[in-house]
């Protein structure tokens, strides 16, 4: 999910770049009677890109069923409807599994795969910052960004994040510019139906996919 926030109350205040390297640890939180806390009581913090749903359909789990199972909802951002993770009611993600592991690790959402990392974005470009108050590990080793995500193709997922962040971005400013509330309805419709419902083909290039939607969307 987006936010507005004073990076320097967050985070140790450096804006760092998929390159750089940032000091980071992960053990599964086994210092806490709860394990991986930060798959816990996120409630529906944990929104959901294209991406994602390619990921969670190679998974095994495509949008549709997603959405049958209640593993996601769809919630507005600031007047754009988007999908998230549906935290149960004592709080734990839908894919942790008995032994408080996730159960689909290889294909974590993004937000997973960045934590305690965040996504930032300034005029032209995406940047990342260390949030301080989230982990209880406060130390570890160093380690690139690049790294920490674990993608094949960091820098075509970065160009791909930055794009939809546009993306999202402008359709929001044209929501709320929008007068009618059936027009509004329609466009919503449109943009869930493009980027979330259509099934993504997983033996095809993600990227490729978002490219022609990207562009069938900007047609309307
Ligand atoms: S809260 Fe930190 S240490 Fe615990 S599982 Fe998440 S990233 Fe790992
Ligand atoms: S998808 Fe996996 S990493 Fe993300 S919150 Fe759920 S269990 Fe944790």
């Amino acid at each position: 999910m987006e936010h507005k926030v004073d990076l320097t109350e967050i985070s140790d205040g450096t804006l760092y770049s998929l390159n750089d390297t940032v000091t980071l640890s992960c053990d599964g939180c086994r210092c806490l009677s709860e394990h991986a806390r930060c798959c816990h009581f996120a409630e529906d913090t944990i929104t959901l890109d294209p991406f994602d749903i390619f990921q969670l359909t190679c998974a095994g789990y495509p949008f549709v069923t997603l959405f049958q199972k209640e593993i996601i909802s769809l919630a507005p951002v600031s007047s754009v409807l988007l999908p998230h993770l549906n935290f149960n009611d004592s709080g734990s993600c839908p894919f942790l599994d008995a032994d408080g592991r996730c159960s689909i690790h290889a294909f974590r959402p993004g937000l997973c795969r960045l934590f305690p990392l965040a996504r930032g974005y300034g005029e032209n470009r995406l940047f990342y910052v260390k949030q301080i108050h989230e982990c209880p590990i406060p130390t570890g080793q160093p380690v690139s960004v690049r790294d920490w995500l674990g993608l094949a193709d960091a820098t075509r997922y970065e160009q791909f994040c930055f794009d939809w962040h546009t993306l999202v971005t402008q359709f929001r400013e044209r929501l709320q510019t929008t007068s009618g509330h059936e027009t509004r309805t329609t466009l919503s419709t449109r943009f869930l139906s493009i980027f979330f419902f259509a099934p993504y083909e997983t033996g095809a290039s993600f990227y490729e996919q978002y490219a022609l939607r990207q562009k069938e969307f900007k047609e309307i």
